[in-house]
């Protein structure tokens, strides 16, 4: 990757900071949820078209609520059922085989992408059995809000949400539930890499479930890494955390003590920020902090962070957010 931060390569349009998201979206399990399993057949695959969704803006939740919660009402609001993969399939109330295939083959990229950033090993983390990931797409904004919480029992105010579950139980789907974007002019899923990041994450370095994933702050990472590989994997310019570092808020430090209580601006802008300077500038100690994460070792990683890191980078992370 270049050295070069991707938030003063480019031009790209601005995106506004229109809402926040519940990063702790704690969800219920509908008393309408059936447990029946039906099977749709797919629809025909399409000719793969296009790459990368377009940008995306708010940042979603990520929840460890049961996530099985699938379907006779579901399958009514959501016709279309189409794998892209032996590993992804997505449910949507409305898609074309274009915008299908264009998003199948954005999150295959993306594949890739995230196992070069994160240097994992190509082995899931002990115990995650979370080998498939169910997309879920709503037809705007105000669908999401009307049926999201019916069908699958989570909270509407966020750009979407990611149900982990508990990845270490036979028969657990991970879902990623979702909405078109329609404050983009091309067509976009919103969040789409931000959340396949979570699903990624939580596969490949998060040990456990999201309760065990936050239960010291690693927020820093969590919404960090999903940030930084949804704007840098896109090539997209992200205006909101180029605006934060120029105010210097933050030093380094500060930002490994990150957790749900704070703002959306340290949470997710910073995240960035964060692993962005980890990530380029200190790979080393990347590793470090991934193998304790990836093993459950918590507390391991918090004394990495707090005490052998320390506040030893935040003079040069603080020349480097104005560089
Ligand atoms: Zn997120």
């Amino acid at each position: 990757m270049s050295a070069v931060p991707v938030r003063r390569r480019l031009t790209q349009i601005a995106v506004p900071v229109l809402a926040m998201c519940a990063a702790t979206a704690l969800t219920v399990v509908p008393a309408s949820a059936s447990t029946a399993q039906t099977t749709t057949a797919p629809i025909a695959p399409g000719a793969a078209t296009s790459g990368p969704a377009g940008p995306s803006t708010l940042p979603a939740a990520r929840s460890s609520a049961p996530s099985q919660v699938a379907t006779q009402a579901a399958d009514a609001t959501l016709p279309v059922n189409y794998a892209c993969s032996a590993t992804l399939r997505v449910r949507a109330q409305r898609l074309s085989a274009q915008q299908l295939t264009g998003t199948c083959d954005s999150l295959a990229g993306q594949d890739s992408f995230f196992h070069t950033v994160v240097k994992d090993s190509g082995q899931p983390v002990s115990g995650d059995r979370n080998t498939t990931l169910e997309l879920v797409v709503f037809d705007s904004r105000s669908e999401y809000v009307r049926l999201a919480g019916s069908l699958y029992g989570v909270d509407t105010n966020n750009g979407g949400v990611y149900l982990e579950g508990n990845p270490a139980a036979a028969g657990n789907q991970a879902r990623f539930i979702t909405y078109r974007d329609e404050t983009s002019q091309a067509f976009a899923i919103k969040n789409l890499n931000h959340e396949y990041t979570h699903y990624l994450d939580g596969r490949y370095d998060m040990y456990g479930d999201w309760n065990a994933n936050v239960s010291t702050p690693t927020l820093w990472w969590i919404e960090g890494l999903a940030e930084y590989v949804s704007y840098t994997y896109r090539g997209v310019f992200n205006s909101w955390a180029a605006t934060e570092a120029s105010k210097q808020t933050y030093a380094l430090s500060t930002l490994f003590d990150t957790t749900q209580q704070y703002d959306q601006n340290r949470i997710y802008a910073w995240g960035y920020l964060a692993v962005y300077y980890m990530v380029e500038k200190h790979p080393g100690d990347v590793a470090k902090i991934l193998g304790y994460y990836r093993t459950g070792s918590w507390q391991a990683a918090r004394t990495y962070l707090k005490q052998t890191i320390g506040t030893r980078y935040d003079a040069d992370f603080r020349s480097w957010l104005l560089t």
